[in-house]
């Protein structure tokens, strides 16, 4: 069992990243057979299939599963092996003798999928101080670690699929009684929303169950080695014993759920960015019509452009939904970064003054509510050295 040859660090990056590149290769395979497979039509009766919607959300999948393999380092080189693929993919349909055909809005179907993956991943990327940044790596690191085990596969596929079936066979009868003909995209869009759902309270059951149990072992967020026997100085600092990366006792403190009024309070300045950018885009929208309505001749093309098919502009909007979420997301954990950064002024559940309050090895308790806050800024101490922020942001890379 003991390899001390092995890096701990990478160690723990193949062993997280393992389960996911067997999903990977199990879902490109299937994926790749099912583009290329002759005369596919997915179709249900008379309901022609949104194909192009398929193929976005078929290649966005594709995409995170292709990050989480960490086999590509960076986002900007995953984004390009993405785009490239999914190319390719569409390429190699036009062989023939499969009988399919290749079409430029399949590919930007698909890119488009990849492009909200990409903003989801930007907007989720490490933000703020220290405080912040310690924080996104004890969740980061619990996922991480639920996700190395078989039996949360297990768990959060069963309430995927459970819900996909609940929520679609509800979808099912409550249209028959209604309105038979939408029968099947009712389904699909039920199904659907179930599923996803699902695999969120899945997840999310998932993390709450296996934090406790984590962050009891003290482990580095870096290599996973419990740091119980670490030296820790007066300041709550120390290092791993096996990887060498800087900890704080506060990194095992539970990350407190964000009260009703913090999350009414992110939430409405997230939808209040949406807003704006949605009032943006119906503005552009408009601005277009009047420009086609005032020249047609010299504008043809927005002419053109409104003619595609119902489910290339549905892959449109859907992008354009998924991008301003993701922006609306990352302004709103802007927001949160800051308030985590200053827990040890103001706390971070009570907004009480903590100012004041004293912290012994880094760790404080905010005496109007008891939440407890973590406290880095006392100096360096002997277990530190360096800039404790520049290290954590070349740990944060690492974790990409
Ligand atoms: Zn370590
Ligand atoms: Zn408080």
């Amino acid at each position: 069992m003991a390899e001390p040859a092995a890096d701990p660090k990478h160690e723990r990056r193949r062993q997280a990243s393992r389960p996911w590149r067997i999903v990977f290769i199990l879902y490109a395979i299937a994926l790749t057979i099912g583009t290329h497979w002759p005369r596919l039509d997915l179709s249900v009766g008379d309901v022609r299939a949104p194909d192009k919607i398929i193929h976005q959300f078929a290649f966005a999948g594709l995409a995170f599963l292709l990050w989480r393999t960490r086999w590509l380092r960076g986002l900007d080189l995953w984004f390009a092996v993405a785009l490239i693929w999914i190319m390719l993919d569409e390429f190699t349909q036009a062989i023939p003798i499969l009988g399919r055909t290749f079409s430029w809005f399949d590919i930007l179907a698909g890119w488009c999928g990849a492009v909200i993956v990409a903003a989801w991943l930007w907007a989720y990327r490490p933000i703020g101080g220290e405080h912040a940044r310690r924080h996104h790596a004890q969740t980061i690191f619990v996922y991480e670690s639920v996700f190395m085990g078989f039996g949360n596969w297990t768990r959060i596929a069963l309430y995927s699929a459970g819900m996909l079936l609940l929520v679609g066979t509800a979808c099912a009868v409550f249209m028959w009684q209604v309105h038979p003909d939408g029968l099947v995209p009712a389904v699909m869009v039920g199904a659907g929303a179930g599923g996803v759902g699902g695999f969120y309270v899945g997840m999310d059951t998932c993390f709450r169950r296996n934090r406790p149990r984590l962050l009891e072992n003290q482990p580095c967020f870096t290599c996973g080695r419990s740091c119980a026997e670490a030296t820790i100085d007066e300041d709550g600092r120390g290092r791993c014993p096996a990887c060498g990366a800087s900890i704080h006792l506060g990194q095992w403190l539970e990350t407190p759920d964000l009260s009703r009024r913090a999350i009414l309070g992110l939430a409405s300045s997230g939808f209040g960015i949406f807003f704006l950018l949605s009032v943006l885009a119906v503005a552009v929208y408009i601005g277009f019509l009047l420009l086609f309505f005032s020249h047609p001749d010299r504008f043809f093309f927005i002419g053109r452009l409104a003619r595609t098919a119902v489910d290339m502009r549905i892959v449109i909007d859907l992008t354009l939904l998924g991008v301003f979420t993701a922006l609306a997301a990352r302004f709103a954990r802007r927001l949160r970064a800051r308030q985590v950064d200053e827990q040890d002024r103001r706390c971070l559940d009570c907004r009480h003054d903590v100012h004041m309050t004293r912290s012994e090895r880094g760790i404080g308790r905010c005496p109007e509510c008891g939440t407890p806050f973590v406290r880095f800024e006392a100096g360096t101490g002997a277990g530190g050295g360096g800039v404790p922020g520049s290290e954590l942001k070349a740990a944060d890379r690492d974790r990409q």
